[in-house]
């Protein structure tokens, strides 16, 4: 059952995520369908927001301008590691650099690779500041024991962090987050001053909706992965809700 905001304060930003949220999943991560209607609803929800719109997503940013070109969107890619500011500027976390990734996450990616050699549709994505094991396409719809990851845990260097999303394992950079990232938005134009409102469906948007939360923001989960104010019982539900809210008559 939906039970959605009844109205948008009258200014007013929005943060989305993107899988599992906007889009519904896919087997593999490229195949997700962003159809031309999902792209003028961007376009239109960027309009109504007066630019003050971020997509915020475990993706590498290639990868999600790639999906919804020929919008540019500001974004949080790779969980917060990475961020385009809505002047277009791309600023790196302060803990993340490609070659120290790459060294540090060599076990992760030898036991990612086990798993993608003993299970048929499992999949690895690098991300280059992150790593991906992919099992929403396991042909035994196999997926990590909590031995399995309590053994990868243990042998993470302090500076990498796992999480566990939607049959999707990651290793990304610690320090920033989803959280950070909606924190550094909110500190500029023309997300400052606006009530923020974040709509995501997994662990990872956690950390931004308790920001959004403690800052007086609406704060949307879809799905059952997370908890929230509100909710939607899936992306096609939201998107519905966002077209209301781009082409009907409530102003964001
Ligand atoms: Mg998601």
């Amino acid at each position: 059952m939906s039970v959605c905001p009844e109205s948008i304060p009258p200014k007013a930003c929005l943060f989305l995520d993107f899988d599992g949220t906007l889009v519904d999943f896919a087997p593999d991560p490229q195949s997700v369908l962003v159809t031309p209607d999902l792209l003028c609803l961007l376009a239109t929800l960027t309009q109504r927001f007066e630019g003050a719109l971020a997509l915020v997503t475990g993706r590498a940013l290639g990868d999600v301008d790639g999906l919804i070109r020929p919008l540019q969107l500001p974004v949080a890619a790779l969980h917060g590691t990475v961020r385009r500011d809505a002047k277009g500027t791309t600023l790196i976390g302060t803990n993340a650099s490609i070659g120290e990734f790459a060294a540090s996450s060599r076990r992760i990616r030898e036991h990612f690779q086990y798993w993608v050699d003993q299970q048929p549709g499992v999949m690895l994505e690098d991300k280059g500041l992150a790593l991906a094991l992919h099992f929403r396409g396991a042909r035994s719809r196999w997926t990590p024991t909590r031995d399995d990851l309590a053994e990868l845990e243990s042998i993470l260097p302090p500076e990498l962090e796992l999480i566990c999303g939607a049959l999707v394992v990651e290793v990304r950079c610690r320090g920033d987050d989803k959280g950070t990232a909606v924190e550094a938005f909110l500190n500029e134009a023309p997300f400052r001053d606006r009530v923020p409102i974040y709509i995501g469906d997994d662990v990872a948007d956690a950390r931004a909706i308790e920001v959004v939360e403690r800052r007086g923001g609406i704060a949307i989960a879809v799905g059952d992965r997370i908890d929230a104010r509100f909710h939607f019982p899936d992306p096609s539900a939201l998107r519905h809700w966002l077209t209301h809210l781009a082409f009907g008559r409530e102003s964001p």
